[in-house]
């Protein structure tokens, strides 16, 4: 490690990386730095990726995906069921800890320096001059100076704190998700299975998502204000016996989603927000890789931009948001007052929903259908839906 670079990059997730990768890719000195001693190394994620979003960033390789995905199933509390197919190789289950890993090494080749065991502990943005980041690494306490910084730190950033960002969750402004590995298990292995309604989550949903033919990542959602902690093993464990009566937990991993929480609180100065750490997920689905990869190259865009001069230094943040909010903040607006919709909703309330939604996705080509666009035509054809969704358009 030096001690100056031009850019600091902070969690060497899919937000970290893609931004380290970008802004090395354009000629920044760049250091990115990841707390545990390999990337990957801890992870809470079902590994379900669309091929359109992700090819936005990657062209998918081999090494990272685990099954191909060309259709969903989603099951409410009676039993109803929509198949959907989608096109061929519509979607993936991730590697993750390979795609992680796959993505910071694309870093590196790109001239980034990668630096593991690395926790930044302590930062100072002093107006005007070089901001200072603290390291703890297994040789002591490390400090280094940074013209700009990205915070990609995940669900849990301290970095946005430390600099006096609010970017604190509520208990409503999350989800509680616990999720095992399970193996032993006849399974689609191109098939993402959804169940939802109160049989299976009071306001998330229940998820089965393929790794192979014989083990799934198989999990649940939850909203910690309105549920007990038991509740979640509970109702995933009742799953689990009533579906495949036999089967192995290989290992289980529990972690927070958070809501999106607008766009005020991108970053301060010269740091910059990206990924779960800035909370640009879609709130609905809890879906935030290729956001983060998304967040990840605009911020270093925004980065590359105020080294070259060609934006100044004090004007980064406020350009940084307008990018987030011209490329992706209709849709994360949308799916937060979606979700806030849907946790009204009670068993009748879904299976017309259900309904409505296949008869709306068996009149459109397997591909072709945009979620927004779905979510507002399906609830706006149910006078029921109409009433409980007065507040989302
Ligand atoms: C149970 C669960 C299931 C999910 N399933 C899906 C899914 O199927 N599809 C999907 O798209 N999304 C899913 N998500 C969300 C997805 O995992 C996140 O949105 C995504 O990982 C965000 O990427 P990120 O780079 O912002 O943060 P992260 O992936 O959390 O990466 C942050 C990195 O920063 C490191 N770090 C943290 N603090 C420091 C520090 N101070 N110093 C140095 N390093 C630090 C961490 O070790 C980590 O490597 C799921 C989330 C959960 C909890």
């Amino acid at each position: 490690m030096k001690r100056r670079y031009q850019l600091v990059v902070i969690g060497a997730g899919p937000a970290g990386s893609y931004a380290a990768l970008t802004a090395a890719a354009g000629g920044l000195d760049t250091l990115l730095l990841e707390r545990d001693r390999e990337v990957g190394y801890r992870l809470a994620c079902a590994e379900a990726v669309s091929l359109e979003g992700m090819q936005n960033f990657i062209d998918p390789d081999p090494c990272f995906i685990a099954t191909e995905i060309d259709s969903i199933t989603l099951t409410v509390s009676s039993g109803y069921r929509i198949d959907y197919d989608l096109q061929e190789f519509a979607g993936m289950v991730l590697d993750r800890p390979a795609f992680d890993r796959f993505l910071s090494e694309k870093a590196v080749s790109n001239g980034a320096e990668l630096q593991t065991e690395a926790y930044a502990c302590g930062l100072e943005l002093p107006s005007g001059n070089p901001a200072k980041v603290v390291i703890e690494t297994e040789e002591g306490h490390r400090q280094v100076e940074a013209d700009y910084i990205i915070a990609a730190d995940g669900v849990e950033s301290m970095i946005g704190r430390m600099a006096g960002i609010d970017t604190l969750l509520g208990p409503d402004q999350n989800d509680s998700s616990l999720q095992y590995r399970v193996s032993g298990i006849d399974i689609d292995p191109k098939t993402l299975e959804f169940y939802i309604g109160e049989k299976y989550s009071t306001d998330g949903y229940l998820w089965v998502f393929p790794k192979s033919d014989r083990a799934a990542n198989i999990g649940l959602g939850l909203n910690p204000a309105h549920n007990d902690c038991g509740e979640l093993r509970h109702r995933l464990d009742n799953f689990l016996r009533e579906k495949y009566g036999d089967y192995k937990i290989e290992f289980e991993t529990c972690g927070l989603v958070p809501k999106f929480l607008g766009l005020n609180n991108l970053g301060r100065d010269c740091l910059l927000l990206a990924g779960d750490a800035a909370r640009t997920i879609d709130s609905l689905t809890g879906a935030g890789i290729n956001r983060a990869l998304h967040t990840g190259k605009l911020a270093a865009e925004t980065v590359l931009m105020a080294a070259d001069g060609s934006i100044n230094r004090n004007k980064m943040v406020s350009v940084y948001r307008k990018k987030v909010d011209d490329e992706i903040g209709r849709d994360l607006r949308l799916f937060k007052k979606a979700h806030a919709l849907f946790t009204k909703f009670n068993d009748e309330d879904w299976e017309i929903f259900a309904r409505f939604l296949k008869r709306y996705l068996s009149e459109r080509k397997a591909g072709s259908v945009d979620p927004a666009a779905m979510i507002k035509s399906v609830i706006s054809g149910e006078p029921r839906l109409v009433r409980l969704a007065r507040h989302l358009f």
